[in-house]
């Protein structure tokens, strides 16, 4: 979701006609776009601001802006530590930037502006796509929900809904301009179709099922894929949809968090490890190949040995291709953070070891039993890690596994492209297929990232019952670095 934001930030300053600066170049504005979903987040950029005060002093005009969800959290603190940045913006007001990096320009003064609610839909402003065959599209921003350890819904807000025509029009604007890969993304996609936006727009429980099926209809989209599900909510007729439509991919991500009824109690989390796995259950029924993935947070105040066997028991059963892994983070203003028995840093460190060991055994098993199979992928740009000496090439499989191939003599092999291949080997995070490309499919999405167009998508849609207000008034050319991301967990 921040990565996508930064999209957003990125087509709006290229709307107000600023250039992105080199990777070599010295820019005249750095925007960070900032995560507060654990402490470290919060370190990072102070400590990246610090490094950048010198640089600032020795290029006159150069500004520096903060937004996202720590602005939000820290509003003026923001300045008090680091007086040198010329601009706070909030997760509520994306669309203000330009025009508050003027106003700090013209007054000569450092310009702070949270809003406490949404001023439109971050999808009604423009944006500059990173890649070329992939496209993230929001379903919904906020969340309803009061997980006791998150900081989310005090910093992004009330869950609202988008159109499902809007967001259909947003992926075949996408899937017009080659892009073959679309992630839809929400706080808690099953909660769609409860809290739209646009008071004419009925409540419908099945609205997201029904919007998967939809995008099932897109011709030249290619793969479908959502995050983040909520077990509590999770529906059949999602799994239905899942299966039934065949650009939907076998992949879920299922956030678990912990194994431990009493622990999901306290974590407000109103599902219990029953209902988690039986989910899984459906899942695989109707899609024996689906990858499941998962977030856990180890660690939780309260949790006791017993209930972290609860949780190393429901990753044994669960069987996760892979999984996000946190230690327990307080964060401020949330109900964790005050609750009594919170767990040493040391006994929460050996237990995040003891999970990873584990979840890492059942990545590679899971792994190996793929092992002499056939996959199709979709070529990436730069993910991952390669051999130098084996020149391979990477791509994500249907189910979302990395995969490393040897394009062998396969000629002209680009990101975007689609080819199909055979897994030799296994570790835990990737798939290894050097066997040789069985077919290679051009797309038009490795024609444009070829060509290094990746695609921009005017702004889509209402804004929060208020027609489209245009793009924000042109201002002077800048180079604007790209906005940077916070860790990028909180998609
Ligand atoms: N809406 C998603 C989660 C978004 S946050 C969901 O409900 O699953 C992404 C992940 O960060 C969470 O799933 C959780 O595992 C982790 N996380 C959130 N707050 C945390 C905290 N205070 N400490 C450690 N991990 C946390
Ligand atoms: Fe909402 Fe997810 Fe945070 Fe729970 S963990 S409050 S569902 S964003």
């Amino acid at each position: 979701m921040n990565v996508h934001d930064s999209e957003r930030i990125s087509g709006l300053l290229e709307d107000a006609g600023y250039v992105r600066a080199g990777e070599d170049d010295d820019a005249d504005l750095v925007v960070f776009n900032t995560c507060a979903i654990r402490e470290n987040a919060d370190n990072k950029l102070y400590g990246n601001l610090s490094h950048l005060a010198p640089v600032k002093s020795q290029r006159p005009g150069m500004q520096i802006a903060v937004g996202g969800c720590l602005a939000q959290k820290d509003k003026d603190t923001v300045i008090a530590k680091a007086p040198w940045v010329d601009v706070v913006f909030g997760t509520h007001n994306i669309g203000s930037l330009p025009a508050l990096l003027d106003r700090a320009r013209h007054n000569e003064e450092a310009q702070v502006e949270i809003l406490d609610s949404l001023e439109r839909f971050p999808s009604t402003l423009p944006a500059k796509r990173d890649s070329a065959y992939s496209g993230w599209v929001s379903v919904s921003v906020g969340c309803n929900n009061t997980c006791t350890f998150c900081i989310v819904p005090s910093l992004r807000g009330k869950e609202v809904d988008r159109r499902p025509g809007d967001v259909l029009a947003e992926v075949r604007a996408l899937v017009d301009q080659g892009v073959v890969e679309v992630t839809l993304l929400g706080q808690n996609v099953n909660a769609y179709g409860m809290s739209f936006a646009d008071p004419d727009q009925p409540r419908n429980r099945g609205a997201f099922a029904e919007l998967l099926r939809a995008c099932g209809d897109i011709e030249g989209l290619e793969r479908v894929r959502f995050t983040s599900p909520h077990p509590a909510e999770f529906t059949d007729d999602v799994i239905e949809a899942m299966a039934e439509t065949p650009n939907v991919c076998p992949q879920l991500h299922m956030p678990l968090q912990s194994g431990s009824d009493r622990i999901l109690k306290a974590m407000r989390r109103s599902y219990r490890q029953t209902r988690f796995l039986g989910i899984l259950d459906k899942v695989r029924a109707a899609m024996p190949h689906a990858a499941i993935t998962t977030d856990i947070i180890v660690g939780f105040p309260g949790e006791t040995e017993e209930d972290f066997q609860a949780t190393l028991d429901v990753v044994e059963r669960a069987r996760f291709s892979s999984a996000f892994t946190f230690q327990y983070s307080p964060r401020p203003g949330t109900p964790a953070a005050t609750m009594p028995d919170q767990v040493p840093a040391d006994v929460v460190g050996e237990r995040y070891q003891r999970l990873i060991a584990l979840q890492e055994r059942i990545c590679l098993s899971e792994n190996e039993s793929l092992t002499g199979t056939e996959v199709e992928l979709l070529v990436v740009a730069d993910e991952g890690r390669k051999s130098a000496e084996t020149r391979r090439m990477t791509g994500r499989a249907r189910d979302g596994r990395l995969v490393h191939f040897a394009p062998g003599d396969t000629a002209g092999i680009r990101p975007g492209d689609v080819i199909h291949t055979v897994v030799t080997a296994a570790a835990p995070h990737h798939l290894i297929a050097d066997a040789g490309v069985l077919s290679h499919r051009r797309t038009r999405a490795g024609d444009a990232h070829e060509q290094s167009r990746t695609p921009t998508t005017a702004p889509v849609g209402v804004g929060l019952g208020l027609p489209t207000i245009g793009p924000p008034v042109p201002t002077p050319a800048t180079a604007a670095a790209p906005a940077s991301a916070g860790c990028g967990s909180c998609g």
